[in-house]
């Protein structure tokens, strides 16, 4: 009965020990990023990882928060509903801030300029500028401001895929007339697949910001600072160069 007791005040004591422990702010603060790695160079996987020029960006956050950066790889078209509901701290997705989505969550400054783009297949002559894109086929990715914009061409039939990569497949198999999607990751496509190319007409111009939940004021401070102050001390040019392999481009 002794030894019974002497073994359970030990348990005991190692219980407290460790509850101790834990609670003595050894637990580190994490940070949890949303996002869609399927948009290089944004984020994209590489050897079971997610990368890209969003995922430097975050990580200078969390640097700055002192926290461990986690990454929710997700469907684009789930990003904000995970915000909302908290399951996530911020986007970083290469998402397009615009009036609709400030509805739903908080926008930083803006960090990258864009633009929607068509891609089309080379051998084939249905689409050579915008105006053609009526009536026709066109695959987007879902949930995306591409999709916005080729739902609002006359009489187009818009087909939403879950990756723009299902969507070029489509269009380098001939299945489709058309892909709209932003321009980076478009030049990306077509680095890689050389039945497909890029028409020197834009759609539109947008740019890409980090989205917060609407409660989040601290946290969107603490990013606009960390915006801010890359941009300034050439951190930004580095990652830039890093992702993009040039100077930042001139606004042609
Ligand atoms: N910029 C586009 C948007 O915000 C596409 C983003 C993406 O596919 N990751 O809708």
């Amino acid at each position: 009965m002794k030894k019974i007791t002497s073994i359970l005040s030990l348990v005991l004591i190692a219980v407290l020990a460790m509850s101790l422990f834990t609670g003595c702010g050894d637990k580190k603060k994490v940070i949890v990023m949303g996002t869609n790695a399927e948009f290089e160079p944004f984020e994209y996987m590489q050897g079971g990882k997610v990368v890209g020029f969003d995922v430097e960006i975050a990580k200078k956050v969390a640097e700055k928060l002192g926290a461990e950066l986690i990454i929710e790889n997700m469907q684009f078209a789930s990003l904000i509903t995970s915000l909302e509901t908290k399951k996530i701290d911020f986007i970083a997705a290469g998402m397009t801030n615009n009036e609709e989505r400030a509805k739903q969550v908080n926008f930083s400054m803006d960090y990258f300029t864009a633009s929607q783009v068509i891609i089309v297949n080379k051998e084939s002559d249905s689409v050579n500028s915008k105006a053609d894109l009526e009536g026709k086929k066109i695959g987007v990715q879902l949930g995306t401001t591409g999709e916005t914009e080729a739902k609002s061409v006359e009489g187009a039939e818009v087909k939403s895929y879950d990756t723009g990569y299902a969507a070029v497949l489509d269009l380098a198999n001939g299945k489709i007339d058309a892909v709209v999607i932003d321009q980076e990751p478009a030049e990306k496509f077509v680095s890689k697949n050389d039945k497909i190319q890029i028409l020197d007409e834009e759609l539109t111009k947008e740019a890409y910001a980090i989205a917060v939940n609407k409660e989040d004021e601290e946290l969107l401070a603490t990013i606009n600072e960390v915006i801010k102050e890359i941009q300034e001390n050439g951190e930004y040019d580095k990652i830039y160069e890093q992702f993009f392999g040039k100077e930042e481009k001139e606004e042609e």
